[in-house]
């Protein structure tokens, strides 16, 4: 027998209006939504739908949850962080390499350690809930059983997640440095035995962690692999720092750039995410978008390690696929509404509107992934991952902002969001989180579920 739930409340979502990235955003103040088995089956305002002859009957027999004038989007996508590294946010002061040796080496290090790492991980899917994110493309560290515990966790929690061992045969402290063979075995292990499970929700990502950790028969190891899976995903960082770059130009002299290696390696194509991106030229851009690769900005961390800017409009407008990433740690905030935020403040002399963050965070993510035609927006025949807001939660002083017009609510979200205004969080129509369980203590109970 199907399961079916109707949830009302102030409907917002981009819709796609072509096959090449246009958008436009529904707005339903008084919306309907029905999810049938985890997918939308319904949607629209709630008085037109409540007339329709087939949808009368079901209205009268199931449960509508109503959120009042608060508002339903989709969940958000954050298209690159670290799980590991959630114990070493806020480490200031230094540039990326200096960084990664000071402060992220060590905490990642400790992951051989399979306790430690399940208490993280655990700690990690329920904070994503939190922050409202229901996709999120995930760096672990080079161990297989801590990355085990993290798809392990990411299944009990029931999260949406692409996620991978990290791959590094070079420049690493001993005790993160892998034999090659062993790295690309493992990584096989791991694409076999997690891209699929849990009915599709966990999805596998080859991950050498950049250039300058990896020899040439790790990265071309890693594009036979990752051909011999279809529907992978390869994750990596590319062109963040002048002096990563710097080593990746000594590393590989033959390569034109930092992105021609990776292409050479067999390495860019569909479902690639390329993480940051700053320093780029016009035959990277080509190469990006001839691929159908997709970059994931990360305007929160750029900020803090003083990496540079991505060239936002500038990477728009060649029509290459991105989204946005927090990059936890080197970004300090899970929230997504902050890094829309950082990705706003940090351009010098471009606006980037509310609109088209908030686009970024859902739809955008979800096509720049492939996943598009699954989850993104509130469109039927999708999976129901949704988030319920309140923003007043946050501004207080504004207390009629769910009254304005989409574009004030928008901006509202991007400029005074954080995870204070999520209230709950639900993916394929199961909910993963709740404000009012927490506050209650009763949210281990929810994210136990299933
Ligand atoms: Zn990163």
């Amino acid at each position: 027998m199907s399961s079916i739930t109707a949830y009302k409340g102030h409907i917002v979502s981009p819709i796609s209006t072509s096959g090449s990235g246009d958008y436009s955003f529904i707005d339903y103040p008084r919306g309907l939504m029905v999810v049938t088995d985890g997918k939308l089956t319904a949607l629209g305002d709630f008085d037109q739908l409540s007339e329709r002859s087939d949808l009368g009957t079901i209205l009268s027999q199931v449960k509508i949850e109503d959120f009042g004038k608060r508002l339903i989007m989709p969940g958000l996508i954050d298209m690159h962080l670290h799980l590991p590294q959630v114990t070493q946010t806020a480490k200031s002061g230094q540039h990326l390499l200096a960084w990664l040796n000071r402060y992220i080496f060590p905490a990642e290090s400790k992951f051989s350690d399979i306790d430690y790492a399940r208490r993280i991980a655990r700690w990690f899917f329920a904070e994503l809930a939190a922050n409202g994110t229901t996709l999120s493309v995930v760096f672990t560290t080079i161990h297989k059983e801590a990355c085990n515990v993290a798809f392990e966790e990411a299944a009990r929690t029931h999260s949406r997640v692409i996620m991978g061992k990290v791959m590094m045969d070079l420049n690493a402290p001993a005790a993160l440095c892998e034999v090659t063979q062993e790295s690309l075995t493992g990584s096989m292990e791991m694409a076999r035995k997690w891209h699929g499970a849990h009915d599709g929700l966990l999805q596998y990502a080859f991950t050498p962690r950049f250039g300058v950790t990896s020899t040439p028969e790790l990265l071309s190891g890693t594009g036979e692999l990752w051909k011999r899976f279809p529907g992978t995903y390869m994750h990596t960082h590319l062109a963040e720092a002048r002096e990563e770059i710097q080593t990746v130009a000594g590393l590989f002299p033959e390569a034109r750039s930092y992105m021609d290696m990776y292409d050479r390696f067999g390495l860019a194509g569909e479902r690639s995410v390329f993480a940051h991106a700053i320093h780029l030229d016009d035959g990277d851009l080509d190469c990006i978008k001839q691929r159908g690769a997709a970059l994931a900005h990360c305007p929160s961390s750029n900020f803090f390690l003083k990496s540079g800017v991505f060239a936002y409009n500038r990477v728009r407008q060649c029509g290459c696929l991105f989204g946005l990433g927090s990059d936890v740690a080197a970004g300090p905030h899970m929230s997504l509404f902050e890094v829309m935020k950082d990705a706003n403040f940090i351009q010098p002399d471009d606006w980037i509107e509310p609109r088209e963050l908030i686009y970024r965070s859902t739809l955008g993510g979800a096509r720049a992934l492939y996943m598009d035609g699954v989850v993104g927006s509130l469109e039927v025949g999708k999976e129901a991952d949704f988030v319920v807001l309140d923003p007043s939660a946050k501004t207080g002083v504004v207390d009629d902002i769910l009254d304005q017009p989409t574009d004030e609510i928008l901006s509202c979200l991007v400029f005074l969001g954080d995870d204070r205004i999520v209230e709950r969080t639900y993916v394929r129509g199961r909910l993963i989180f709740s404000k009012a369980l927490q506050e209650t203590g009763n949210l281990a109970s929810v994210n136990l579920a299933g």
